[in-house]
């Protein structure tokens, strides 16, 4: 039997017993009142020991009960037992959590959709100084540095921001910020101080080994080009044969340890973006011509459509250097006679030169990896050439240069697109009655 229909047979036998009594002394009214009473009086008495129970040593064993109210305190004990083992869980879960926090080197800090911070980790507290106090607090009134307030105001967290830790002028931090929740904001500070110094340490080494080579290779090809000019050696077939491999691997050389020097020069720069003004037309129509002498050779033919009025704010030889070496490399890089077309021109606010190409094409999975110093598709081609295999390395660094970007669009067999897109800020419009000329060779 269950404790609801015990109950019930418990109130009727209640009543029987009051009616029984009522009928015997004739008093059926009073002796169900009484009966009332007692039946709410023992309710009244039980709802009583429970509250004491509940506000008192509720981990206790509940107090003895029988019928609907001994099932009542059992429920509410099971009730307490599961909530009381549930919060022993996220105690320990909690405490877990805050000796990984705390052991963790990277500064992690919460914030609010108002950018308020929430809660901080103690390594934050060391690279960032935050300190306990500042929980609540607005994270750009602490952590003062304008190049992280533009970072948070801006949307795009795809590239990290690298920053001097407030604390310590020495340390380099790597802030990254990860949106999650609603509106919520994770920056995760991790100190990239010794990486640095190895990558600064490597550029070092890159550098030295590549002008230390450039004096003893200008005294070969010195040397080579004096028995070139030669008649003697000349007439002696094997000599020369052997002079002619000897001067093309110098030249080879020669342009990869100046490759390498300018790579370094990109690289170590810190300085803010240049901003001359240059003129993007004047500069595309010299290259051009640089370039139809060698398309020709080939039977390629060079289509220039540009905005003359189009400039750029940036450095004149690092931009020809990129500019130049992909309209080279579409040249190289197409093997029956084909076209290669440059355009100069405005997009989304900015401006964009694409150099497209009838070539041979680039498989999809080369194409993330192109900018990564010698990485060539196809090594041999690259030397038969003359590549280097850094001119898109050189492409990419003077284009974050100038805050701008290369996209690659390609096939193979049928083409290539290179587009560097260059942002509002970077362009500046001359003032020249010429509109835009298709020039075509
Ligand atoms: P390289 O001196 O070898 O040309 P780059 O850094 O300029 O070095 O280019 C890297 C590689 O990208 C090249 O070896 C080539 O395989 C590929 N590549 C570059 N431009 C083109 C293009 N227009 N068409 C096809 N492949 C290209």
């Amino acid at each position: 039997m269950n404790s609801w229909s015990e109950e019930f047979w418990r109130l009727t036998g209640l009543i029987t017993l009051c009616l029984i009594l009522g009928l015997v002394f004739d008093e059926i009214v009073l002796l169900l009142i009484i009966g009332g009473t007692l039946y709410l009086g023992w309710h009244v008495f039980n709802l009583y020991r429970l509250d004491r129970w509940l506000r008192g040593a509720s981990h206790t064993t509940p107090p003895e009960a029988r019928g609907i109210w001994g099932e009542i305190f059992h429920h509410f004990y099971l009730l307490q037992k599961g909530n009381r083992e549930r919060k022993e869980k996220l105690t320990a879960m909690l405490d877990r959590f805050q000796q990984l926090t705390t052991a963790m080197p990277d500064g992690t800090v919460v914030l609010n959709a108002k950018g308020a911070i929430e809660w901080f980790n103690d390594a934050a507290g060391r690279l960032l100084g935050l300190r306990h106090q500042d929980a609540g607090q607005h994270i750009v009134n602490l952590v003062r540095h304008p190049a992280f307030l533009d970072y948070l105001e801006q949307h795009d967290f795809t590239e990290p921001l690298e920053l001097n830790s407030p604390t310590d002028e020495k340390r380099s931090l790597q802030i990254h910020v990860i949106p999650y929740g609603r509106d919520q904001r994770l920056i995760v500070a991790r100190d990239v101080t010794q990486l640095q110094r190895l990558e600064q340490m490597r550029r070092d080494f890159v550098a030295n080994v590549s002008h230390e080579l450039r004096t003893p290779l200008t005294v070969v090809a010195g040397y080579l080009e004096t028995l070139a000019d030669d008649s003697d050696v000349q007439t002696h077939t094997l000599w020369g044969q052997s002079l002619k491999v000897m001067q093309e691997q110098s030249d080879r050389m020669r342009h990869i340890v100046e490759d390498l020097l300018l790579l370094a020069k990109l690289e170590g720069s810190n300085t803010p973006p240049p901003h001359d003004p240059v003129s993007v037309p004047s500069m595309l129509a010299g290259i051009r011509e640089d370039a139809v002498n060698l398309a020709a050779k080939k039977g390629h033919r060079i289509k220039l459509d540009m905005d003359e009025n189009l400039w750029l704010y940036g450095n004149e030889q690092q931009l020809r250097s990129a500019f130049s070496n992909l309209i080279f490399n579409a040249i190289r890089y197409m093997s029956d006679p084909g076209t290669v077309t440059i355009t100069w021109h405005s997009a989304n606010g900015g401006a964009q030169l694409d150099v497209q190409d009838t070539g041979i094409g680039i498989a999809a999975h080369h194409i993330s990896r192109l900018t990564e110093r010698f990485y060539r598709v196809d090594v041999g081609r690259s030397r038969e050439t003359g590549g280097t295999g850094l001119g898109l390395a050189i492409v990419k660094h003077v284009l974050s240069r100038h805050r701008a970007t290369l996209k690659i669009h390609s096939k193979p067999e049928q083409g290539s697109t290179f587009s560097c897109r260059f942002p509002s800020h970077a362009i500046m419009h001359h003032n020249n009655t010429a509109s835009p000329q298709p020039v075509t060779k």
